[in-house]
């Protein structure tokens, strides 16, 4: 899977990404991060890429110019991407803006997301990105949650790390990610490890009994109990979708 990010900061994408599980998933080539920065793309002569809003108010927004050329570069080097944007670019990576008016992101979206092929996500930085080139882009807002940040490097991170390790290979073990939190709607069960016994606190004895039956389900009550303390909202969805199931 390929990632392409659209940021004025490459080095603090690449730098917050190039590390640990990611890392040896680049080193393997399970995915590619390519950050380009929007900045190469710009035809002024101060290589300034921002400028005031019209009508006023605080900031500076990221113009269209820099972005859109950063945007067709990025297509020109996507195999098989024949279409130009302008037609509508019906065989184009899906575009993902970084924006806090998006739809929050989501362990579901991620999943679904995992199956493409090829992802653009845009950072906007300042007060954003001039409304004109996000419609020409035809971009999906996608947002990390109800806060403003100062750009969508992180956002960009965090995404490209929860895809990313759905991604088939990613994680050693791919039913880590089956059993984990949100992969069916509930929280996940507490863990343990060694010791056995630690600072007069025990493992629950369950989980040293090696019978795979029981444990599979004291893990299945502790994650629904575990969902309806922390998490009352995904508790009561579980329990529709439950009384749902044939
Ligand atoms: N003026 C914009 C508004 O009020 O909606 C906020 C701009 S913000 C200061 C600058 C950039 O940070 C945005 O263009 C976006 O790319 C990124 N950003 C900020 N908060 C974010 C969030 N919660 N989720 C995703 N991206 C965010």
């Amino acid at each position: 899977m390929n990632f392409y990010i659209m940021t004025l900061f490459p080095e603090m994408v690449m730098g917050g990404l190039n590390n640990s599980i990611i890392k040896r998933a680049l080193e393997k080539g399970l995915i590619r991060i390519e950050a380009v920065n929007i900045r190469d793309y710009t035809l002024d002569k101060h290589n300034k890429v921002d400028d005031y809003p019209f009508g006023g108010g605080a900031g500076m927004l990221m113009q269209a110019q820099p972005v859109y050329d950063c945007y067709k570069a990025i297509l020109k080097n996507i195999e098989n991407v024949t279409d130009s944007p302008e037609d509508g670019a019906a065989n184009a990576p899906r575009v993902l803006y970084m924006s806090p008016q998006g739809k929050t992101f989501t362990q579901k979206m991620a999943q679904e997301l995992a199956q493409e092929e090829n992802l653009i996500l845009l950072c906007g930085h300042y007060e954003g990105i001039d409304q004109r080139v996000l419609d020409r882009m035809n971009v999906e807002e996608v947002s990390i949650g109800d806060y403003v940040l100062t750009g969508g490097e992180l956002p960009a991170m965090v995404m490209v790390d929860t895809i990313a390790r759905l991604v088939p290979g990613v994680l050693n073990n791919d039913d880590s990610a089956v059993d984990e939190s949100f992969a069916d709607g509930l929280l996940e069960y507490p863990q343990y490890t060694r010791p056995e016994e630690w600072e007069g606190m025990k493992v629950p004895e369950v989980l040293l009994s090696g019978h795979h039956k029981n444990i599979a389900t004291w893990r299945r009550e502790q994650a629904i109990e575990n969902t309806r303390l922390k998490r009352p909202d995904l508790y009561e969805r579980f329990l529709e979708d439950e009384k749902k199931k044939p």
